[in-house]
C-alpha cells in the first residue's frame, strides 16, 4: 500500500508523486474507456509537470462558499473518523447552550456539574 498520506511534524502531509498522478489519472473512472472492449484510458497526460499545476488549483479552487475539493476530504476524512469511534475525540461530549437556556437536555447538563 502506498501511503499518500501520512502525519509529518504535526502536519497532515498529503503526497502525490508524478507516477501516482498519472496512474490515477490514467485509471480515472470517467476516462477510462470499458465500453469498447478495449479496456485502455481516453486520456493522455501530454506534459505532467503543467498538469500537475492544473491538478493543484483545482484541488484548491475556491467555490463562492469557501469550501473547495480539499475542504470537502477534510470534512469527509473527519466525519469518517468520529463515526468509526476513533480516539482523540470526547464521543459524548455534549455542548451546553446559551447560559441561560434551560431546555431539558441543558438542564440535565446542569445537575451534572
Ligand atoms: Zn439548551
Amino acid at each position: 500500500m502506498r501511503y499518500l498520506c501520512r502525519l509529518i511534524k504535526g502536519k497532515i502531509v498529503i503526497s502525490v508523486g508524478k507516477q501516482v498522478l498519472k496512474f490515477a489519472t490514467e485509471q480515472h473512472p470517467e476516462f477510462w474507456d470499458g465500453e469498447t472492449g478495449d479496456d485502455q484510458p481516453n486520456v493522455k497526460i501530454d506534459d505532467i509537470d503543467v498538469f500537475m499545476k492544473e491538478v493543484v488549483l483545482s484541488i484548491d479552487n475556491e467555490r463562492e462558499d469557501g469550501s473547495s475539493l480539499l475542504t470537502d476530504m477534510l470534512d469527509a476524512a473527519i466525519k469518517g473518523a468520529i463515526e468509526n469511534g476513533c480516539e482523540g475525540i470526547d464521543h459524548d461530549y455534549q455542548p451546553k447552550h446559551r447560559d441561560d437556556c434551560s431546555c431539558d437536555r441543558c438542564d440535565a447538563l446542569s445537575a451534572d456539574e
